[in-house]
């Protein structure tokens, strides 16, 4: 892996769209949850004021710009507002695209998911901080692995977990994945591979970074891209990507 201040003009000669993951990419890793006796407390992250600028930037040198999350799509609406105009959201784990107001369903998760929920509800411990509001996918936040959690899940073949180490992510397997979304909005936008880039800092962007011609990964203990961005800088790793195809980008 390459620095990202390697990325040169000839690497993104066929560059169209850039994917960017959301937590830990364009805001901090980290959410506050907390649900009791039926009242869910949440926190919302906001995206920096200096990024908003740049992915407008982006847009006007002719890049179509994605958002590619684990995170439902009122949230990423609510996050995302004042760039709406400019990018596309495509969210809970590859489960759907937003473009331009248009919803794109790409996975039916409900037969398969619906059982197990009701199942996952009802398990009591004290680790366990709150289900994320999703349509498509399960999230459960929790301080800490929960072995319940994990044993009922095992049992459902075809729906995968993926612990982050602040939630687990539940979904069905090679269907609620970020790289399906992906694929699916590049047949929407007519791209190919080539055309495309995406940065990611977590397990569930490991797929997404594959299915893309120029991988970023930001964080390079969990996931591999051709270049990588640096975790302990200041600036989030979304921002440190922008300012360097904006630089080489004539
Ligand atoms: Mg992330």
């Amino acid at each position: 892996m390459k620095p990202i201040t390697e990325l040169s003009e000839k690497d993104i000669k066929n560059l169209k769209l850039i994917v960017l993951d959301l937590d830990g990419v364009l805001v901090p890793r980290g959410t506050k949850i907390k649900e009791r006796a039926n009242i869910l407390k949440l926190g919302i992250k906001t995206v920096p004021p200096s990024i908003i600028k740049k992915i407008r930037l982006l847009s006007k040198k002719g890049f179509e710009i994605n958002v590619n999350s684990g995170r439902g799509l009122w949230m990423l609406q609510h996050m995302l507002h004042d760039i709406l105009d400019f990018i596309s959201l495509t969210y809970e784990n590859g489960s759907a695209t937003w473009y331009k107001g248009k919803i794109y369903q790409h996975a039916n998760s409900f037969s398969k998911l619906h059982h197990l929920y009701e199942k996952l509800r009802f398990v009591k411990h004290k680790d366990i901080l709150g289900f994320e509001p999703k349509e498509f996918i399960i999230t459960i936040h929790c301080k800490k692995r929960v072995n319940e959690i994990e044993k009922i899940v095992s049992k459902y073949k075809e729906v995968y977990y993926i612990w982050n180490n602040e939630a687990y992510d539940i979904g069905i397997k090679n269907l609620q994945i970020k790289s399906r979304g992906l694929k699916s909005l590049r047949e929407i936008l007519k791209l190919k591979k080539e055309n495309v880039m995406a940065i990611g800092d977590n397990y569930n962007d490991i797929d997404m970074l594959k299915e893309s011609g120029i991988p970023i990964s930001a964080d390079p203990s969990r996931v591999k891209g051709d270049f990588y961005v640096e975790l302990n800088k200041k600036m989030l790793p979304a921002e440190q990507l922008i300012d360097r195809i904006l630089e080489v980008k004539k």
